[in-house]
């Protein structure tokens, strides 16, 4: 995340903190000697022991076929039907489908809550009491995926007895919810937010008790003391729930599987971090199965992505070296430029934060991600909106996915970014992403034409969560509760 004070929005480095941050640079140069000494012996015993287990490897365990919950921890659950019963057709549409083919116009039949087929125009055999929804010149989508978000995230004007209320928490981001549905987002990566809050929005959102998108979660973002998330200013996240600061190997273990134990879906680690805090940390969730993405800067990538980590949030790769080790070994990216331009813009620069000490700029950003690109690297669609950007959407989603096109990216390759590749670094691909037969029904119909232009994704007309109507006329679809009978006299 970019930390953002509630107020200002950039924070003032106070003299007290200028000291503290000198401090702590003198305690990193005296530490460097000794982790210096610790990293050999930790690449020796990682030579004794072989290659890390892979992430992939208790997939193998699971035959195919096996019912496991729609999330990357892949749990066992009771075969059966699931999601609402009764069919959707949406009749007439321009399909869009995610998987690459050209645009064509089709009626794309939803059972519950899965993809049932993609019908030629003229076809009309579903069961006579389908719900038909006639979606004639619009543009049927499959839901799109928004990497990176926190949705606890408290409002610039929000007092921080209040920021820090786990109550308040989970009402801002049950509103939060609200503004990414109402995007056409069906489903968000939320990379750090409070406490238990995700996880339980999450479970509200699956169960249908809430209206929003689904929700992939790491719970809090994992840092060293000090570090990015806890590297001070006026807002003190370390209180409020968002960050775990880890100290040592066992405890950067230990941070992993509280997150796991929560629900986490992934596992999120911010710089600093010594080698061995690092490797510890993605061993354990690779063990767990779960993908590990990192806030980190300068050589700190470098580690990471020498330790094996899967992703890299941000446009932080700072050098050519990098970008090509990020490559070869197939790191993953989730460039993330628009919550930068929304700071350029709206405060001239970045400053004040420890965790971001290299030269920044918006041109400078473009320019690495556009090294990343060229050099193969696999580039995600996230918005990052913090404090209340998110009162902005759908504009940063759009501006996000423009930012591609600008790296040379067609219109249509963007929106099979935001859809099927985000669904492949969620790690569901195999249930999300695209509109084929089995997957999951989450469906976006825009009016106008997305693939020509990209402001079209603004005309949100309906969307489909889990077979659920969402959004229904661009509006909020809530429907009427159905009383339960009371008990009879007796
Ligand atoms: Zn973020």
């Amino acid at each position: 995340m970019p930390i953002v004070p509630i107020v200002p929005i950039v924070p003032i480095v106070s003299i007290v903190s200028i000291v503290s941050i000198v401090r702590r640079v003198a305690h990193l140069a005296r530490t460097s000697v000794v982790s210096g000494a610790l990293l050999l012996g930790v690449r020796a015993s990682v030579a004794a022991q072989g290659t890390a287990t892979p992430r992939t490897e208790r997939w193998r365990f699971l035959a195919p076929g096996t019912a496991v919950s729609d999330d990357p921890r892949r749990v066992p659950v009771a075969p059966g039907p699931r999601g609402p019963a009764g069919t959707i057709v949406l009749r007439g549409g321009r399909i869009f489908d995610g998987t690459g083919a050209a645009i064509r116009e089709g009626t794309l039949v939803i059972e519950r809550n899965a993809i049932a087929r993609i019908v030629a125009p003229g076809v009309t055999d579903w069961p006579a009491e389908a719900r038909v929804i006639d979606v004639s010149g619009k543009t049927v989508l499959p839901g799109l995926i928004d990497l990176h978000t926190h949705i606890t995230y408290p409002d610039p004007n929000t007092p921080g007895p209040i920021a820090n209320s786990m109550a308040d928490a989970a009402l801002r981001g049950a509103d939060h919810l609200r503004y990414y549905i109402e995007s056409g987002i069906t489903s968000i990566r939320d990379v750090d937010s409070q406490n238990e809050v995700p996880f339980r929005l999450q479970a509200w959102v699956r169960d249908n008790r809430l209206v929003g998108p689904r929700i992939f979660a790491v719970g809090q973002l994992i840092t060293g003391t000090g570090g990015h998330g806890a590297d001070g200013g006026d807002y003190n996240s370390v209180a409020d729930g968002m960050i775990r600061v880890a100290s040592g190997p066992d405890d950067w273990r230990n941070a992993v599987r509280e997150q796991f134990a929560r629900g986490a879906d992934v596992i999120k680690i911010a710089s600093h971090f010594s080698r061995a805090e690092v490797q510890a940390a993605i061993d354990e969730a690779h063990e767990l199965g779960l993908k590990v993405t990192c806030d980190c800067e300068t050589f700190y990538i470098t580690r990471a992505v020498e330790a094996g980590i899967d992703m890299i949030e941000h446009p932080l790769p700072r050098s050519d070296e990098t970008i090509r080790l990020m490559a070869q070994r197939g790191t993953e990216a989730d460039p993330t430029l628009v919550p930068y331009i929304l700071i350029f813009n709206s405060a001239g620069g970045y400053y004040g934060t420890p965790s971001r000490r290299f030269t920044f700029s918006k041109d400078a950003d473009f320019e690495l991600v556009r090294k990343m690109k060229q050099a193969g690297i696999k580039l995600g669609i996230g918005t990052d909106l913090v404090v209340d950007w998110y009162r902005m959407l759908p504009g940063p989603y759009i501006t996000e996915l423009k930012q591609f096109v600008r790296l040379g990216y067609s219109v249509p390759e963007v929106l099979g970014i935001a859809t099927r590749v985000n669904a492949q670094l969620l790690d569901m691909a195999d249930k999300l992403g695209t509109l084929e037969p089995g997957k999951l029904a989450d469906v976006t119909v825009v009016d106008g034409k997305p693939d020509v232009s990209l402001d079209d994704l603004a005309r949100v007309f309906l969307v489909i969560r889990d077979g659920y109507v969402a959004v229904d006329h661009g509006q909020l679809a809530i429907p009427r509760h159905v009383p339960v009978p009371m008990p009879a006299d007796r």
